[in-house]
């Protein structure tokens, strides 16, 4: 018998109409055997994802506003499940357990991950599987970094004793005092990618609300062209920089173990949707694979007369930026020029810090700031080393009248980072989509 790992997205365990449609796509293949799912996502525009709704409780708790109200909001959405389908499950259990742990000024991360623990007892009920908690086997480190070896083998040794089971993604617990930790926000994709490796699994299927992998967001595009294969590295890519369809770090644990992701959509599931493996020939002169852009970033840009000929000046700005914890994206160069490009994220409440330890330190001749900068990246094996990709994206921006505030190509030539002001974001993705589709 095979092996296959499905991870189910919010908008697929929403409700129970979607319960029925993944127990269906289950059915249709003995090998899929191990499920992993999300929290319910929203069903239809303007819901709430329960995630977003366990936060706003335990913001409430600290805050010593009840919480009730909104914890049933919560429950009803279960219980509706259980009763529409009729699953034999005693979910009033869970509920008092975790009532009892929020009264006992529970952890966030703990409260965070209810969320996916529910959703699997109750799909593991429904299809008849075994439930495995993943807290215990996927792993953390104190400063709740994922330990990716230890967490493999704990998986492998759990789910040899299981032939069909149902696991919670998006949570483990510290190794060490067993609490429970959670990954960053859309992690369920690294849990099914975690357990794909796991089970040394034949094919990861990552089920969700799009027939796979579109060169570019369907919010920003419309009805952008979808990708059928496309290497690890380029997903990776595209990940990063805003993809949202799967999560960046999912890639690395099936790719150490060579599995391809198959990315499905629970609403059509004969699509065959996009695949990611490492090989990936470029298909004909296909030169783009895919556009994803990010927007909240700020540059920091610095001048100063001979800055080439002062040895260690990069140096001592990425030193400062280290002090501070802060990573960063990029760092073009010029001859007496330095900027870095840093998420908003990272600076949050830190640049008025940042910008006087520059000064003070790196005394430069003249420093500027530019928030709102948005970085787009155009993603493609085809790229390398084939002219022209450049002049083309920036003969589309020109056309638009979008001015290009940075531009970098990684030493790969598998992507070119563009940065453009937020307020032309949408536009340059739709100008540099538009320049390469084939239509
Ligand atoms: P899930 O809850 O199943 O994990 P997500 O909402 O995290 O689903 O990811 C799916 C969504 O990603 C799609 O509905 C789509 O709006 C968005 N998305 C953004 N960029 C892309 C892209 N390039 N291709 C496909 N979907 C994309
Ligand atoms: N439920 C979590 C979130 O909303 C994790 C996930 O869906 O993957 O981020
Ligand atoms: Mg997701």
């Amino acid at each position: 018998m095979g092996v296959k790992v499905l991870k189910f997205g919010g908008s697929s365990v929403a409700d129970g109409i979607q319960l029925t449609k993944i127990k269906n796509i289950i059915d249709a293949d003995p090998d899929r055997r191990y499920i992993v799912v999300s929290a319910p996502g929203k069903r239809f525009d303007g819901d709430n994802k329960i995630t977003d709704l366990l936060y706003m409780c335990r913001a409430q708790m600290q805050h010593n506003i009840p919480y009730e109200q909104l914890f049933q909001v919560i429950t009803d959405r279960y219980s509706a499940v259980k009763y529409n389908l009729g699953i034999d499950v005693d979910l009033d259990r869970y509920y008092d357990e975790i009532r009892a742990n929020l009264d006992n000024k529970c952890s966030e991360d703990y409260i965070a991950s209810r969320g996916e623990y529910l959703s699997a007892i109750l799909v593991a009920a429904y299809l008849g599987y075994d439930f495995v908690d993943t807290k215990g086997l996927i792993l953390f480190d104190k400063r709740g970094r994922l330990l990716a070896d230890e967490t493999n083998e704990a998986l492998k040794a759990e789910l040899a004793k299981h032939e069909r089971a149902v696991l919670p993604g998006f949570y483990g617990s510290d190794k060490e005092t067993g609490e429970i930790r959670v990954l960053s926000r859309g992690g369920s994709d690294v849990t099914g990618s975690l357990v794909a490796r796991a089970v040394n699994a034949d094919i990861y299927e990552n089920w969700t609300d799009v027939s796979g992998l579109l060169m570019a967001d369907p919010r920003i595009v419309k009805d952008p062209e979808p990708i059928q294969t496309i290497s690890y590295i380029e997903l990776r890519e595209l990940s990063y920089m805003g993809a949202s369809v799967l999560h960046e770090d999912a890639v690395f644990p099936v790719r150490l173990a060579n599995i391809p992701i198959n990315i499905r959509n629970t609403n059509e599931p004969d699509d065959p949707g996009t695949i990611i493996t490492t090989e990936h020939a470029p298909e004909g002169k296909k030169v783009l694979s895919g556009i994803a852009g990010n927007k909240d970033f700020t540059v920091i840009a610095m001048y100063k007369n001979m800055l080439n000929k002062e040895i260690g000046y990069v140096r001592r700005v990425l030193t400062i930026l280290e002090d501070f914890d802060i990573s960063f994206e990029h760092i073009p160069t010029g001859i007496d020029t330095v900027s870095v490009v840093i998420s908003n994220e990272q600076l949050d409440g830190k640049l008025d810090d940042v910008l006087e330890a520059l000064d003070r330190q790196m005394k430069p001749d003249d420093m500027s700031v530019h928030e709102d900068i948005s970085l787009i990246a155009v993603v493609g094996l085809g790229m390398s080393r084939r002219p022209g990709t450049s002049a083309k994206i920036c003969t589309a921006l020109a056309d638009e009248g979008i001015n290009i505030r940075m531009l970098n190509q990684g030493s790969s030539e598998i992507n070119i980072i563009i940065g453009v002001d937020t307020a032309d974001f949408e536009n340059a993705i739709r100008a540099i989509y538009n320049a390469f589709a084939e239509k």
